[in-house]
């Protein structure tokens, strides 16, 4: 088993095969995000995104908003990784059937071997 600790595997999943991603798990810190092709684990720690980039406004605020949590409890498959982009460090996730989508500021990444 190896782990790795950087968000590059969890990009090159998602341009190889992001149908093949599923997020596992939304976490008071992040997502867990499993990838059947590769048979790996990316677990992603996520901010909250703030289009004024500074990101000093209310940091006690949960990281997911509540119609997100909504998604994951009524239909958690449906939930996606909408894009990734490591320049930016930006990750988007998006609902499926609400039709929504989520950004968020990627932190780090570990993905692991399963
Ligand atoms: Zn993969
Ligand atoms: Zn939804």
């Amino acid at each position: 088993m190896s782990t790795f600790l950087s968000p590059a595997f969890l990009q090159q999943c998602f341009a190889m095969h992001r149908l093949d991603l599923a997020v596992r798990q939304l976490k008071g810190s992040g997502i867990i995000v499993a990838c059947r092709q590769c048979k790996i684990r990316h677990t992603v720690r996520l901010g909250r995104w703030s289009e004024e980039g500074g990101g000093a406004l209310g940091d006690a605020a949960p990281l997911f908003v509540e119609p997100l949590l909504r998604c994951a409890t009524a239909h958690l498959p449906a939930i996606g990784v909408h894009s990734v982009d490591v320049v930016r460090d930006v990750l988007d996730l998006s609902c499926a059937q609400c039709r929504e989508t989520y950004s968020f500021r990627l932190i780090e990444c570990v993905t692991r071997s399963v």
